[in-house]
């Protein structure tokens, strides 16, 4: 069994990760929620940089493998943001949906573009960056939010050739296509290849 910690505090990224697990051929890889302490310092310029950082220091506060997802929405007609500032773009999930849609009001529907990008990277106990990976999926930002399932900024990003918004999708459905199975499919893949 090869044990990781997933450098997040956020538990719809670790059910979502597990769920992806379930459905695949590595049950002999898991995840458990970075300890209480854990409290990085993103200020990285990319992605990247941004998912290192947490993984790294989930790893030494852990002395154990980890992996961090680090994940943000990029919109067309807002020059990519909030990008990398989409955590800290409003306070709630609902605040940040009120924000974005009303910075894109006057935006019609065809440069309502925009994706989901997810870095994930793998650490060694000892802090080394072992792997990274990324996945992306590309949709529009609807003028209301739409679906009950997700979380973050999924009710208002629509999916064009499945005509609904990832929050209409189920837990199941959203982790077929989604920025975070993308990036952890292939990461997984490395880990069952690379670590015991
Ligand atoms: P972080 O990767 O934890 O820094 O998340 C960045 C922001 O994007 C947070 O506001 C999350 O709620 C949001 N977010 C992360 N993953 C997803 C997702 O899969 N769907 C929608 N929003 C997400």
């Amino acid at each position: 069994m090869t044990k990781l910690v997933l450098a997040t505090s956020n538990p719809h990224k670790l059910e979502e990760i597990n769920a992806i697990l379930d459905t695949s051929k590595f049950g002999n890889i898991s995840f458990i929620l970075a300890p209480k302490e854990f409290n990085p310092d993103e200020n990285g310029k990319t992605f990247e940089e941004n998912s290192f950082i947490k993984a790294k220091e989930a790893a030494i506060l852990t002395n154990s493998y980890a992996l961090a997802d680090d994940t943000g929405l990029c919109v067309d007609a807002l020059n990519g943001a909030p990008g990398l500032y989409s955590a800290r773009y409003a306070p709630t999930a609902e605040e940040k949906i009120l924000k974005l849609t009303a910075e894109l009001k006057d935006i019609p529907d065809k440069e309502r573009t925009a994706k989901f990008v997810c870095s994930m990277v793998l650490v060694a106990p000892n802090g080394e960056k072992l792997h990274s990976t990324t996945g992306e999926i590309y949709g529009k930002i609807t003028q209301q939010p739409r679906g009950i399932h997700g979380f973050g900024y999924d009710p208002i990003f629509f999916i064009p050739n499945l005509n609904k918004t990832m929050a209409d999708l189920t837990l199941f459905e959203k982790n077929t296509l989604s920025h975070r199975a993308k990036a952890l499919l292939p990461m997984l893949h490395w880990i069952d290849e690379n670590l015991d």
